[in-house]
């Protein structure tokens, strides 16, 4: 369940990334009414098993059964919130076509709201991966290696996320960043998903890094994610 907004007096319009069918709208007909029997079910950050019909314009839910409520755990906690909202809104704009199946994407924001709402990663770690994570699933995976323009191998000390990562000093554009080497390092790492390094990381590379990852991300969604500026960093 991505997101929900009003419709009428007392349905909902929810926003679903599904396993099958990529990014769904349906009606949830009742929903904001006390008696309604899933209500509660349909909210951002829940996992649930559904029924749709198919209805004039947009499907109907006809049953749902909550799988995972994550809601709990990370509505406690505003970094955990505010972050989880960002893979959210990400995984929609992510999923711009409309029953697309996109089961990667589906599978990546699972893993992600789970890891976020358990306490093993720091929450900013967390969004970072999946961050790069979902941008290579949909096809822009960005390089930390090779010079995204030539392929020239590095390390490479120049950034570019127009350019779509690293760039070797031919290559290089006029206003790329030029970050630690080692922030370099981190960014690769959180793209693979190498713990040991991220956790070895300083905390100057891993802030420097997720400024970038936010740049990345931004020039992909062309405009930057609303939700991105209630993360503290
Ligand atoms: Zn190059």
């Amino acid at each position: 369940m991505l997101r929900t907004h009003k419709l009428g007096e007392a349905d909902r319009i929810v926003t679903l990334l599904t396993r099958h069918h990529g990014r769904v709208r349906a009606v949830a007909k009742g929903v904001r009414r006390t008696t309604s029997k899933f209500g509660a079910r349909l909210e951002p950050f829940t996992h649930v098993d559904l029924q749709l019909a198919e209805g004039r314009n947009l499907d109907v839910i006809t049953q749902a059964e909550t799988r995972t409520a994550y809601s709990a755990e990370l509505g406690l906690d505003y970094e955990r919130y505010t972050s989880g909202t960002v893979m959210l809104e990400t995984a929609e704009r992510l999923a711009s076509e409309e029953k697309e199946p996109s089961l990667q994407q589906f599978l990546l924001l699972v893993g992600a709201l789970r890891a976020m709402a358990g306490d093993e990663r720091r929450p900013g770690q967390v969004l970072d991966s999946y961050l790069l994570r979902s941008l290579a699933v949909a096809g822009y995976a960005p390089s930390f290696d090779g010079c995204a323009h030539c392929g020239r191998e590095g390390p490479h000390r120049w950034v570019n996320p127009s350019m779509g990562g690293v760039l070797c000093s031919t290559c290089r554009l006029p206003g790329s960043a030029s970050p630690a080497s080692e922030t370099i390092r981190v960014l690769g790492a959180l793209l693979t998903g190498d713990w040991q390094v991220v956790d070895a990381a300083e905390p100057r590379h891993l802030k420097e890094a997720s400024g970038l990852i936010a740049a990345f991300v931004s020039w992909h969604l062309e405009r930057s994610l609303r939700s991105m500026e209630y993360v503290e960093r």
